[in-house]
């Protein structure tokens, strides 16, 4: 910084300010990228351009970003926008942002689905003839309905949430993206009227009084938030999956770091087989899910992957 200039700083040194009044340094970075009008993808040309002076507009717009950052905001509110397996979504504080954490359930859900896929063109499943078709159940910004369409082209995905300011979101970022998604208006399954071969849904899961809900002040509570166990909402999906789902197909949800074993004890009482665990980057089991039952078919028992 020079006396006649107070703004003027490099890139180099704007970032590592931001650094020491507390900011991680991705935060930093793509704050910095948002503040110069150059997408979150920019990072190399901030490493390239590091000793290049920062605008004075620019840089008055990051102090900013910067401050908001430290009172809590999440980057993704800040800059519109967050990665999400592969597609770039925006985001607002009419939805939840999109996690890595859920990244393990379109996996899972890409996996049944080519499984599902497999079996349908050997013909081994009559109910099975037609495409395979996917639910996402309380959408958000869409992230888990667009990232499987993306995916996989040939599924057709439906995708439902409670809150018309999020369905906003989901349909302008499948539309922006190209990616036809059907969406809708509902509780969980209200007003779904067809089955499917594959539901999947990251829904509310912490405990209403959980001092963790504090943390996610700037989001939307009625997305994270659900009863005093914070399983009224898995609870409601599991029980009205089954009459959605198509024999042989599948419900995956995402839950909290330690629901695991009670998903497990829910699905399993509603009926599902094959139920099971993944977990997620930091290794906890952050998904459980189970396959509805064909005739025949031999239930009970589950396995952790
Ligand atoms: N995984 C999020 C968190 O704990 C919560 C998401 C959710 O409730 N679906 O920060």
């Amino acid at each position: 910084m020079t006396a006649t200039n107070p703004v003027s700083i490099a890139v180099a040194g704007a970032v590592s300010s931001a650094i020491d009044s507390g900011l991680d340094r991705l935060d930093a970075q793509l704050l910095l990228l948002h503040a110069l009008g150059k997408p979150a993808s920019g990072r190399a040309w901030l490493l390239a351009h590091n000793l290049d002076l920062v605008p004075e507009s620019a840089s008055a717009a990051f102090m900013a970003l910067v401050q908001r950052r430290l009172a809590g905001e999440p980057v993704a509110y800040l800059t519109g926008c967050k990665e999400f397996f592969g597609i770039e979504l925006q985001v607002d504080t009419r939805v939840l942002v999109p996690r890595p954490d859920t990244e393990t359930l379109v996996e899972w859900a890409l996996q049944v689905l080519d499984g599902l896929a497999a079996r349908a063109a050997s013909a081994e499943m009559g109910d099975f003839g037609g495409p395979v078709c996917a639910l996402d159940l309380g959408t958000g910004s869409g992230a888990v309905a667009l990232a499987i369409k993306h995916s996989r082209p040939a599924v057709q995905v439906r995708a439902t949430d409670i809150s018309i300011g999020a369905l906003a979101v989901a349909e302008a970022n499948a539309e922006r993206l190209q990616l036809a998604v059907h969406f809708s208006q509902g509780s969980w399954l209200q007003g779904v009227n067809v089955r499917y071969h594959l539901i999947a849904s990251n829904p509310p899961y912490i405990a209403a009084g959980d001092p963790h809900l504090s943390d996610l002040a700037h989001e939307p509570q009625q997305a994270l938030a659900s009863g005093p166990d914070g399983l009224d909402d898995i609870r409601a999906i599991i029980n009205q999956a089954p009459g959605h789902l198509h024999p042989g197909g599948w419900l995956l949800l995402e839950h909290g770091y330690d629901q695991a074993a009670r998903v497990r004890e829910l699905l399993r009482q509603a009926g599902f087989a094959d139920i099971q665990s993944r977990r997620d980057l930091g290794d906890i089991e952050r998904c459980s899910g189970g396959r509805w039952p064909e005739i025949g078919d031999p239930t009970g028992g589950w396995t952790v992957r």
